[in-house]
C-alpha cells in the first residue's frame, strides 16, 4: 500500500539521516566544548583571586578596619555561586564530550555518506557489528568466529559495516528460538571472502530469487522494510564485489561476500 511504501522510504533515508544528524550534532557540540573550556579557565582564575582576597580578609580581621572588612566579605559571598557555576560547567563539558564520543561512534560505524576510500579492517568491522548486535545475540545465539589473515582491502569501512549489519541482523531474525551463526573470513585468490551462515528458518527458491529487490520483505508490517539487502547489494557492487546466497528451508542460510583487494 501507499502507506507502507512511504514507511519503507522513510526507513531508507534513515541511514543517510543518521549520518547527517551525526555530522550536524558534532559541530555544535564541539562548539560547546570549545566555549566551556576557556570559561572554566576564567572561573578558575577568579577563584584563585578570591582565595587571595580571603587571605587578605583574614589578616584585616585582626586589625582595626574590621567593619570595612565585614562589608567586603559580604560582597565576596558570590564565591559560593561561582563554585556552583564551576561544577555546572564541568557537568556540561562532560556531557558534551560523552555525546561527542557517541556521535563519533555513530559516524564511524555506518558512514553511508563517506566518499573517501580507505584501508578496511574487515575483521574489526565484523567485531564492532557484533558488539552493536550483542543485545539480539545473547542467550539466544552462539556465534562462531574464524577470522583469517586478510590482505589490505581499500574501500568504504562504514558502508561495509552496514553490509555486515544488515546480513547478520537478518541472520539473528531468522533464528526463532536458539541457534548458531558461523562467521568466517579468508583470502581466496585476490578476494576477501566473508561467509555468514545461520541455522535459521531458511528461504524457499521464490523468496531467495527476490531478496535483493528493494522493498521485498517477508517480515510483518513494521518489522521489515525490504531495504537491508538491497542497500547491502549496492554497497558490495560499489566495491566491485559479489554476493552469493545458499539457503535451505528449515535448515539455514549462507551469505558469501567476495571483495577484490585491488578494486
Ligand atoms: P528485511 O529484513 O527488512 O525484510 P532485507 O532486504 O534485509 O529486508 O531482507 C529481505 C528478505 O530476505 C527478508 O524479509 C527475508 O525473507 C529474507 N532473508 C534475508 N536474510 C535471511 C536469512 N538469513 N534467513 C532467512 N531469510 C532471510
Amino acid at each position: 500500500t501507499q502507506a507502507q511504501l512511504v514507511q519503507a522510504e522513510k526507513m531508507a533515508s534513515l541511514g543517510i539521516l543518521t549520518a547527517g544528524v551525526a555530522h550536524e550534532i558534532n559541530n555544535p557540540i564541539n562548539f560547546v566544548s570549545a566555549n566551556v573550556e576557556p570559561l572554566k579557565r576564567d572561573i578558575d582564575d577568579m577563584l584563585q583571586v578570591l582565595a587571595g582576597y580571603e587571605n587578605t580578609v583574614k589578616k584585616y580581621t585582626l586589625s582595626e578596619e574590621f567593619k570595612e572588612v565585614e562589608n567586603l566579605k559580604k560582597e565576596l559571598d558570590f564565591e559560593v555561586l561561582i563554585r556552583e557555576i564551576n561544577d555546572l560547567l564541568k557537568g556540561i563539558k562532560e556531557g558534551a564530550s560523552r555525546t561527542s564520543e557517541i556521535v563519533k561512534g555513530l559516524r564511524n560505524f555506518s558512514r553511508l555518506d563517506e566518499n573517501e576510500m580507505k584501508p578496511v579492517q574487515v575483521n574489526e568491522g565484523i567485531e564492532s557489528t557484533l558488539l552493536v548486535l550483542s543485545n539480539q545475540l545473547k542467550n539466544k545465539i552462539i556465534v562462531h568466529k574464524e577470522y583469517g589473515k586478510l590482505e589490505n582491502l581499500v574501500g568504504y569501512p562504514g558502508k561495509l559495516n552496514q553490509v555486515f549489519m544488515n546480513i547478520i541482523s537478518n541472520a539473528c531474525q531468522a533464528i526463532p528460538e536458539k541457534g548458531e551463526i558461523y562467521i568466517k573470513t579468508f583470502m581466496d585468490k585476490r578476494e576477501v571472502v566473508i561467509r555468514i551462515t545461520d541455522t535459521g528458518i531458511g528461504m524457499t527458491e521464490e523468496v531467495k530469487k527476490r531478496i535483493f529487490e528493494p522493498f521485498f520483505t517477508t517480515k510483518k508490517v513494521g518489522a521489515g522494510t525490504g531495504l537491508g539487502l538491497f542497500i547491502a547489494y549496492g554497497i558490495i557492487k560499489d566495491h566491485n564485489g559479489k554476493v552469493f546466497v545458499e539457503s535451505t528451508p528449515g535448515k539455514g542460510t549462507t551469505f558469501t561476500i567476495r571483495l577484490p583487494v585491488n578494486a
